[in-house]
């Protein structure tokens, strides 16, 4: 099958191999029966920008009595919707997908799925096509969380073909780090310290999306875990770090598409002088890549030059350490990456819990081919993400479970997010939050 990213600068392009999570999936007895669309180059928060149209989001509640053609046409979210709406259609139990700074967690939510980012360089990215590789990680989507589960245990391994996967002592002091933490899956929520950031419900989150967040809430604690409000400071700052460093990451990895080395040639116009070599690229740049890819091109650039680097990415950088000293001061497990120092036993939380998206999934634009390109629709469209980016910035692994549906009678998500390399609690909590009413 041809590995597009939804581009048309890729649009004939034969991968030579699979990737490891490929190899992984088959050895284990899985078998591959599609690929998904995607936003281009996961680029999107929508899953409007794609050379193959937006993907329609298929949830429809079990007693609605409508045909699923009639249905008004939502959004599935992006940049993995396609991967999740397979899922919620029920054409495969289970997808990959990649989430950058949001795009397993927000189409999970919107089409009302379990989706799981898990720890930054936990599952190999070794042939997965890099948008921010900082950020990139490699995650599950299925109807269950223990379908999520089944398939993450088979790609939880070290990989040295990733010079980015975490090498096996560091997984393995994490596990330990685990062990510590006073709280065992075997005793249900008993125990269970649940925290609840603050700025987790930003003034553009939809209140009507907020009763299954409180109702799963209130379940948790009459179950015995304890619900505990924490302050994460820094989170107001991270999406627009996440732009910056997203963005920045992207236009280099955006270079190797010239029409050259990688992507479909243009052949500039006659008369064009080719002995300028930017002449050459700039063609097949332009008519290969969308209106998204090129705006993150310019954006990221921008952000690396020598006028703007102190300002843009180095601010972005250092916003990125607060995040991640934000979470830290928080959980209960150290973080074995940087070595902070254990909170005593009965103090911090094991996992957080926050809305998913700061609404349902919203309408598709109008024509199948329409995708959203004005400045307004575009802004709207990166706020989208403001819940999800931070745990990306950190390296966190994060699950967005279905929480029931908002007033529109469409899905909510509610994502569990724990400390690094707490993947399985992080699964465990999810599968127990999803066992609640109402779920
Ligand atoms: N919506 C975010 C972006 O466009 C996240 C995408 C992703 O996780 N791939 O960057």
């Amino acid at each position: 099958m041809p590995t597009t990213c939804s581009s048309a600068i890729l649009r004939n392009f034969v991968s030579p191999f699979d990737a490891t999570v490929v190899q992984l999936l088959q050895a284990a007895g899985a078998q591959v029966v599609g690929k998904s669309n995607c936003d281009e180059f996961g680029m999107g928060s929508l899953n409007t920008y794609s050379i193959y149209g937006p993907v329609v989001n298929p949830y429809q509640a079990p007693t609605s009595p409508e045909s699923w053609a009639v249905r008004e046409r939502r959004s599935a979210g992006g940049s993995s919707g396609g991967s999740a709406a397979a899922v919620a259609a029920g054409m495969c139990d289970i997808a990959l997908a990649t989430d950058t700074g949001g795009s397993i967690r927000l189409p999970a939510s919107y089409c009302g799925v379990v989706g799981l980012k898990p720890s930054y360089g936990i599952v190999s990215r070794w042939g997965v096509v890099s948008y921010a590789d900082s950020l990139d990680c490699v995650g599950v989507l299925a109807r269950t969380a223990q379908d999520v589960k089944k398939a993450f245990d088979v790609l939880n391994v070290y990989d040295d073909k990733d010079p980015t996967a975490s090498r096996p002592d560091v997984r393995r002091r994490a596990s330990e780090a685990v062990q510590k933490s006073h709280w065992n899956a075997e005793d249900g929520l008993t125990g269970l310290r649940i925290g609840v950031p603050q700025e987790y419900f930003p003034a553009e989150l939809l209140q009507s999306t907020l009763t299954p967040v409180r109702r799963m809430l209130e379940n948790l604690a009459s179950r015995g875990a304890a619900i505990i409000p924490v302050s994460l400071p820094s989170t107001r700052f991270a999406l627009s770090a996440y732009y910056v460093i997203s963005s920045a990451e992207a236009s280099s990895n955006m270079a190797r598409y010239d029409g050259i080395q990688f992507g479909s040639y243009v052949e500039p116009p006659a008369g064009t002088n080719k002995a300028k070599t930017s002449n050459v690229y700039a063609y097949t740049r332009a008519a290969g890549f969308g209106p998204e890819v090129q705006r993150r091109i310019l954006l990221g650039t921008y952000a690396l030059t020598a006028d703007a680097f102190d300002n843009y990415f180095l601010q972005a950088q250092r916003v990125r350490k607060l995040v991640r000293a934000d979470f830290n001061r928080v959980f209960s497990v150290p973080n074995v990456l940087f070595s902070t120092p254990s909170l005593p036993s009965d103090a911090g939380v094991h996992v957080l819990l926050h809305p998913s998206t700061i609404r349902t999934a919203p309408r598709l634009p109008l024509t199948a081919n329409q995708t959203r390109c004005n400045n307004e629709d575009t802004l709207d469209a990166y706020v989208q993400d403001v819940l999800t980016v931070p745990a990306s910035l950190a390296g966190l692994p994060a699950m967005s479970i279905p929480a029931g549906l908002g007033e529109d009678g469409w899905p909510v998500g509610v994502s569990i997010v724990g400390q690094w390399g707490c993947d399985d609690m992080v699964l465990e909590v999810g599968s127990l939050c999803a066992q609640l009413p109402g779920c």
